[in-house]
């Protein structure tokens, strides 16, 4: 047997002794799974269904269809585009539907809790464009939607986006939409971190604001690794749009365009499989109890941070994720997802608005609750959790101690299924 296996097999054990608080990791079904580990892996099949560029994607049509029909449907939405191979992918072919090389663009700083693909200056979007952002007030950790508008209105960006990474607050689409219409600019929203919250309700919805939407489907949309684009109502409205090129074309078709063959050849089938079987599990009324308690747990460990001394950014949250900062502990995010590892507590090191220290030392931890919450997970193992994380924290160089905690996390861990809905 290749050493492959015995590998997988030592992650599955990983995953299955830990606790996994990475704000963007979840745990898949078993048909989920199944449907990724298929033949379907085998096809190549550029194109769209029923304008294909190969000979026998007849199923890989019917899978493909499938996929976006259960997409519209979760959303509620007019465009779906389910090939993006990653979330990274979907944003790209943003870029490439909308702009020209050197257009500006507006989105939310990388330090403030923005993306790579929202004009970092490492990331294409920043090489190929300018990029101007917008942050969150200090004192309160909130997205300073007045200072946003002021920039905009200044800058004129051709492209604002709405989306973050480390933002634990809900979003005012309608105010995004406001400024963007005041300067003419696309609204963009990604929602790849909340889109499972917002599937069921429990965010705003960004498609009755937003331009274009994109998503990965693997964070709180508890589907495989991937991306997808949709168009809500903006659908209609979008019908003339101006191609970067200057031609007359329909949105939809720009943007299938720009996924392939703009950015991609062939679709990976078997993901877009998996994602099918995820949007189904996600229309399921048991998604909707999933998601509410993927909440419920954020806003309980949030707590339960407060009460053992920790600061968390604006306060709380109003979704999945939350942000530590550490500076009132004497301690740093890059030691302190070090020390949280040693006890199986697997987390990210996370800059803070306003952080002095690097990305690569940080002030600041993020936590999320989407993958606890598929483990089965509920409110008071959130008490617990805190009180776990504050021991080592308290205690970073007590490598006995923390050996006593990750003990404590195993026993917590043992007999729970990775997935447990
Ligand atoms: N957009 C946002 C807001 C994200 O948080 C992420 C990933 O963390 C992505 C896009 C990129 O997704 P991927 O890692 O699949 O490229």
């Amino acid at each position: 047997m290749d050493i492959i296996f015995d590998l997988i097999e030592k992650e599955r054990e990983r995953q299955s002794h830990g606790l996994e608080l990475i704000a963007s990791e979840n745990f898949v079904s078993e048909n989920v799974m199944k449907a990724m580990g298929s033949v379907l892996t085998n096809k190549y099949a550029e194109g769209y269904p029923g304008k294909r560029y190969y000979g026998g994607c007849e199923v890989v049509d019917e899978v493909e269809t499938l996929a976006i029909n259960r997409a519209k449907e979760l959303f509620g939405v007019e465009y779906v585009n389910v090939q993006p191979h990653s979330g990274s992918q979907a944003n790209a072919a943003i870029y490439l539907a909308v702009l020209k090389p050197g257009d500006k663009i507006m989105g939310m700083d990388l330090s403030m809790g923005g993306h790579l693909t929202h004009g970092s200056a490492v990331n294409f979007s920043g090489i190929q464009y300018d990029v101007v952002s917008y942050g969150v007030q200090q004192e309160t950790g909130l997205i300073d939607y007045d200072q946003m508008r002021e920039v905009a209105l200044r800058e004129k960006p051709k492209m604002l986006i709405a989306g973050f990474s480390a933002y634990s607050r809900d979003l005012d689409y309608a105010k995004f939409r406001e400024v963007a219409d005041e300067i003419g600019a696309t609204l963009w929203a990604d929602i790849a971190h909340p889109a499972g919250l917002v599937a069921k309700g429990l965010l705003n919805s960004p498609f009755e604001h937003c331009h274009v939407v994109t998503t990965t489907t693997h964070k709180t949309l508890r589907g495989p690794r991937g991306g997808m684009i949709m168009m809500g109502k903006d659908f209609e409205n979008t019908y003339g749009h101006k191609t970067p090129k200057g031609e007359i074309k329909q949105m939809s078709q720009v943007l299938d365009g720009a996924v392939f063959p703009g950015i991609q050849g062939g679709p990976l089938e078997h993901v877009i499989a998996g994602k099918a079987v995820a949007f189904a599990e996600a229309i399921d009324d048991q998604f909707l109890t999933y998601a509410k308690q993927v909440k419920s747990n954020a806003q309980a460990l949030s707590k339960a941070m407060i009460s053992n001394g920790f600061d968390i950014v604006s306060g709380g949250t109003d979704n999945h994720l939350m942000l530590v900062d550490l500076r009132n502990k004497g301690v740093n995010g890059k030691e302190t997802e070090k020390a949280l590892v040693k006890a199986d507590i697997t987390c990210n090191k996370n800059m803070v608005p306003f952080d002095d220290k690097s990305p690569f030392t940080t002030s600041g931890i993020r936590f999320g609750t989407a993958a606890i919450t598929t483990r089965g997970l509920k409110e008071n193992d959130m008490e617990t959790i805190a009180g776990l994380i504050s021991e080592v924290v308290d205690n970073i160089k007590n490598e006995e101690l923390i050996s006593e905690v990750r003990k404590k996390v195993n026993g917590l861990m043992e007999g729970k299924a990775l997935f447990n809905y």
